[in-house]
């Protein structure tokens, strides 16, 4: 068998350098068009697009959403069903400063790679255009619809400005407190008003002062959303939004008792009426599956790309939808470093996301997604190692 493996690596590794061209043709055309959350249109046609002339079967608009898609090409009956997922969404303003172009495309890469090889192996590849990461959590709502019931595994890589095969992530919740008062004249008749405003400032301070008293991993911040009208009326509705994180999942329902407790003491000392709103989906910590993490340590060496040393630095950490997926089979986001000095979401790092060194990275990164979906197709003892370590870790949702 690992002849076999080599030598089907090998032709993976020639068909992405074959293709090559065209994915840094299409990573460079999502990068000069960026679309936020849920209004990819451009980014997933293109992708749809290449799919399609890949002769994989593409399902637009899944899960009912507009820029989301389902490609799928087939091998042998029986099998893992093995999918690459893909992000193209940018940050407001800012454009393609998280370089999910370059998500979206070795994706793209490693999928058409094993399609051409499907034909030898048992089981199904996908590509799944997952819209909507930074904030608007696209796989959570595809999670929901059903989406991932028919995938056994789910693969991507993330540019960084470090390269690591795991690293953890922050569960995150956000809320959103609503306080409403009664508008009263702030100079003649301020004794008949309660103040929104109020309620939200000391909520803002009582959640600075709670900050002390949590553990160092936590991480709180909140905008004031609306804090009125015009200073001669008091304010009778406020607002302030919060995104709540920790990196210990099962620690996130406590912090956030303790959050609304700050809210709701700050209505009960204004007199305001409060609302609480938790709508938006909330981001699981990720999940490492271990041997699926070996065959990519293996894959990186393979690719000759070194792991960044590990560090003893704190933060680091951000939040990705993939931690839902990481909590519902096995998984694995590892990080390729794109630039040594930028981290993600700034002007540099969305320059490096088009630079020489990204196009080789992105490259790399659908050889990498590849290998290790072929060692999961070809090697029936580290599919079933991957999966038991999934059961063998699960944490309750
Ligand atoms: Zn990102």
């Amino acid at each position: 068998m690992k002849k076999e493996l080599s030598r089907l690596k090998k032709q993976l590794s020639l068909k992405i350098d074959e293709c090559s061209a065209r994915l840094i043709e299409i990573s460079e055309f999502i990068h000069q068009n960026p679309e936020i959350g849920f209004k990819e249109y451009k980014s997933s046609q293109a992708l749809i697009k290449e799919l399609q002339s890949n002769d994989f079967i593409v399902e637009k608009n899944t899960a009912g959403l507009k820029t989301a898609f389902t490609a799928v090409a087939r091998g042998k009956e029986g099998g893992p069903a093995i999918a690459f997922l893909s992000e193209y969404d940018a940050l407001p303003e800012i454009g393609h400063a998280c370089g999910h172009n370059i998500i979206g495309t070795a994706s793209l890469g490693a999928g058409i790679a094993v399609k051409s090889i499907i034909k030898e192996l048992t089981g199904k590849v996908y590509v799944v255009g997952t819209p909507a990461e930074e904030g608007g959590g696209g796989k959570i709502i595809m999670l929901e619809k059903g989406v991932f019931k028919k995938i056994d595994i789910s693969l991507m890589v993330h540019p960084f400005n470090k390269t690591y095969s795991f690293l953890p992530s922050l569960a995150a919740k956000p809320i959103e407190f609503i306080f409403y008062g009664k508008a009263a004249h702030s100079a003649i008749s301020p004794e008949e008003g309660l103040n929104a405003l109020d309620a939200v400032v000391q909520t803002y301070n009582s959640i600075n002062a709670l900050r002390l008293q949590l553990p160092g991993d936590v991480s709180i911040h909140g905008i004031i959303t609306d804090g009125g009208l015009a200073p001669n009326i008091i304010s009778a509705r406020a607002a302030v939004k919060y995104a709540v994180r920790t990196k210990n999942q099962n620690y996130l329902d406590e912090l956030m008792d303790k959050v609304k407790a700050c809210a709701r003491g700050a209505a009960m000392a204004t007199g305001t009426t409060l609302e609480i709103n938790e709508s938006w989906a909330g981001y699981d910590a990720i999940k490492n599956n271990i041997p699926i993490d070996n065959a990519i340590k293996k894959n990186l060496k393979l690719l000759s790309i070194k792991q960044t040393p590990p560090s003893m630095e704190a933060g680091g950490m951000g939040s990705l939808d993939m931690g839902n997926i990481s909590r519902i089979m096995p998984s694995a986001h590892p990080f390729l470093a794109i630039s040594d000095d930028f981290a993600v979401h700034t002007d540099q790092f969305r320059e490096a996301a088009i630079s020489k060194r990204g196009h080789e990275m992105m490259l790399k990164a659908a050889k990498l997604l590849a290998y290790t979906a072929l060692d999961l197709f070809m090697d029936n003892e580290l599919l079933e190692k991957a999966k038991q370590d999934f059961i063998n870790n699960r944490v309750p949702l």
